[in-house]
């Protein structure tokens, strides 16, 4: 065990000049029996920074902690390669949705990008539970579903209803990739926790945004909850921000306005992505309208199961050479480069 202190740390909110512990279990901040501090370590300190929309089965993912991703949940692939991923060495911190589940025919089984064992289909509502324990089973942490109507039939009410109602029984969350006009609603009303991407296709309205943060319909339909949007901003265009890129934006902006709970994630394996912190989803994220604070809440969330830690890596930014991070929180953050636990000793003095 060592303690050491850092200039400023960000854990749930800033913490100024703090003290922090590194043990068997990761990083966690100091507590009264604790040691005394007995080096320090230059710089703002946050957890490490989370990816929460990744695709492994696309990127070489031993590639990302050198990136600056200490941790990622993957949206979708083949049960016998992303039941590996969790505990692959050299990888960040891994959670697995498994297979996407979908209905025969509806998206991604036409799609390109994804091959015939990275999505699971179902045909009618009483096949919903055991599709969602399939996956649990082989060490999924959460359920993702696809509600694409651009891109052929999505799941009807009642599937949709028993996938949800089971994944919660079992105590995990639903995500889901909602594109075609009213599929985000629809998800909602149905109780999924969270978006895969912020909505492109259509402008919702600020009735819906505000329901999606209180989790209530405006009917008071209880299966609602609030929402979740992962950003996936920089999907539309790579830098180019085409015209989906500001519907997104628009939607982003106002539901971030509300309190809407935002996380950073890039939907990394789709398209020309850099395999770590990709500058420009901070950057959109900020013309969206997320402070530092709000960004850095977005991927930087506390290690699950670790409310006071940081789990084995932090995101450290140095004083030296970064932009201000009043002025150019974005740009800030994306110089941050992470400290594995492991080699802790070679960054104190
Ligand atoms: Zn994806």
């Amino acid at each position: 065990m060592i303690a050491f202190t850092v200039d400023d740390c960000w854990l749930d909110g800033w913490r100024g000049r703090t003290t922090l512990v590194a043990d068997d279990e990761g990083f966690r901040r100091a507590r009264g029996s604790d040691p005394k501090p007995e080096a320090h370590l230059a710089g703002t300190v946050l957890p490490g920074f989370r990816d929460a929309h990744v695709h492994l089965g696309l990127v070489d993912g031993t590639e990302l902690l050198a990136g600056g991703i200490a941790a990622v949940d993957d949206f979708g692939w083949e049960l016998d390669l992303a039941r590996t991923w969790p505990s692959a060495s050299g990888f960040p911190r891994v959670t697995i949705a498994g297979q996407l589940l979908t209905v025969p025919g509806g998206y991604p089984t036409a799609s390109g990008w994804a091959p015939p064992g990275a999505s699971w289909e179902i045909a009618a509502p009483d096949d919903a539970p055991a599709a969602v324990d399939r996956q649990l089973d082989a060490g999924a942490a959460f359920i993702k579903i696809a509600l694409n109507a651009d891109a052929g039939p999505v799941l009807d009410d009642a599937t949709l209803a028993r996938v949800v109602e089971h994944a919660h029984a079992r105590g995990v969350t639903v995500a889901a990739h909602a594109q075609g006009k009213g599929q985000a609603a629809r998800a909602f009303a149905a109780g999924v926790d969270v978006l895969a991407h912020a909505p492109w296709s259509e402008r919702l309205s600020d009735e819906l945004l505000g329901a999606m943060v209180a989790g209530a319909t405006a009917a008071g339909a209880m299966t609602a909850r609030p929402m979740t949007w992962v950003s996936t901003l920089d999907i539309h265009g790579w830098g180019a921000r085409d015209a989906d890129f500001v519907v997104a934006s628009d939607n982003v902006r106002r539901f971030h306005a509300v309190g809407g709970r935002i996380r950073y994630g890039t939907d990394l394996g789709n398209g020309p992505l850099p395999v770590g912190i990709n500058a420009r989803e901070l950057l959109a994220l900020e013309h969206a309208g997320l402070g530092l604070d709000a960004l850095a809440a977005a991927i930087a969330p506390a290690a699950p199961g670790a409310p006071n830690g940081f789990g084995r890596h932090l995101s450290v930014i140095s004083a030296e050479g970064a932009p201000d991070r009043a002025t150019d929180p974005a740009a800030w953050l994306a110089t941050a480069r992470l400290i594995d636990h492991d080699r802790l000793k070679e960054h104190l003095r």
